[in-house]
């Protein structure tokens, strides 16, 4: 145990523009060159369209980008179960198709919160929504639209007062199951880990084995602001499942997750660990993800 962790010089967690994160994947990119990092993880909400520009801002400032994304899943038993994917072969088509088909879920799902707020007398439009969404959108969007038009102070203050189960802007969204998330992820290549794990119930009994079965890789123990007893419990639990612990801030600008950029330490080995899970992972491929039948219309 570490009184005073080093510095990190990685951030495996991060958000831009590209979903709901507050900042263009270059500026991004320029942010963590500034803050002394020499590798960050794009990993946006069900979409990769940022990484082109954030690899390119990251060779003009040798910032290593690892292509990855965030899958929010349901779990059976209540709750969500975040899945990262790392080192993805992003560019496939079928992977493509399915980020796809979860945005256009996102849209349909947007437009009715709007008319659910409007319904109740809460001026907020679709088409605002839209354009503070730059790609794929999502309930912190519509958290700024709500803090624009005076309805709530800051993003906690709107999802706590609309956006969550049970307020009337709320409205759920399809998911995929936490096993075909995986599945989904190393399909395209990736090393799939389960995001900010120590509030799951059933992490240890049924969620960890489960996505473990299905081809889990890693386990996010060093992430925001997790005190160290929980990167313990984390690490022990990773331990025993041959997972690659992983880590990061889930910084998508100030604002709306306390930890800063690169303001939680993650072990640099982490990068390579990543590397050779993936290139194993190529040599002998998984199974290729059949995706679950997809709804046509929103649920
Ligand atoms: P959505 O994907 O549209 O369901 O929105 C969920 C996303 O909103 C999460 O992935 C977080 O990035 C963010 N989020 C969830 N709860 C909060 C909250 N209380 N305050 C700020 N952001 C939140
Ligand atoms: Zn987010
Ligand atoms: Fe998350
Ligand atoms: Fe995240």
């Amino acid at each position: 145990m570490q009184p005073h962790p080093p510095r990190s010089t990685i951030d495996l967690h991060t958000h831009s523009t590209a979903s709901d994160g507050l900042h263009p994947p270059a500026e991004l990119v320029a942010l963590a060159a500034k803050a002394g990092l020499t590798t960050i993880a794009l990993t946006d909400h069900d979409t990769t369209e940022g990484l082109p520009e954030a690899l390119a801002a990251g060779a003009q400032a040798g910032v290593v980008v690892i292509a990855g994304v965030e899958l929010n899943t349901d779990l059976p038993g209540g709750g969500e179960a975040h899945v990262l994917g790392y080192e993805l072969e992003w560019r496939q088509p079928a992977f493509q198709s399915t980020l796809h088909f979860l945005r256009d879920a996102r849209e349909r799902r947007g437009e009715r919160m709007a008319e659910q707020l409007q319904r109740a007398g809460i001026d907020v439009r679709w088409e605002r929504i839209r354009e503070l969404a730059q790609g794929a959108v999502g309930r912190p969007h519509v958290a700024r639209a709500l803090i624009e038009q005076g309805y709530a102070t800051d993003v906690n203050d709107a999802f706590a007062r609309y956006l969550t189960p049970g307020q009337v802007g709320y409205v759920p969204r399809f998911k995929l199951a936490p096993e075909d998330a995986v599945r989904l992820i190393r399909s395209a290549g990736g090393v799939a880990g389960l995001a900010h794990p120590a509030g799951i119930p059933q992490l240890a009994e049924a969620v960890l084995p489960a996505l473990v079965g299905a081809g889990l890789g890693a386990l996010e123990c060093y992430y925001g602001d997790y005190d160290e007893a929980t990167v313990a419990r984390c690490l022990t639990l990773a331990l025993h499942a041959g997972l690659i612990p992983t880590g990061g801030s889930d910084y998508h600008g100030e604002g709306m997750h306390p930890t800063p950029l690169g303001g939680r330490y993650v072990p640099v080995e982490t990068v390579a660990r990543l590397r050779e899970a993936a290139q194993r992972q190529r040599e002998a491929p998984p199974e290729p993800f059949t995706p679950p039948t997809l709804p046509t219309q929103a649920e």
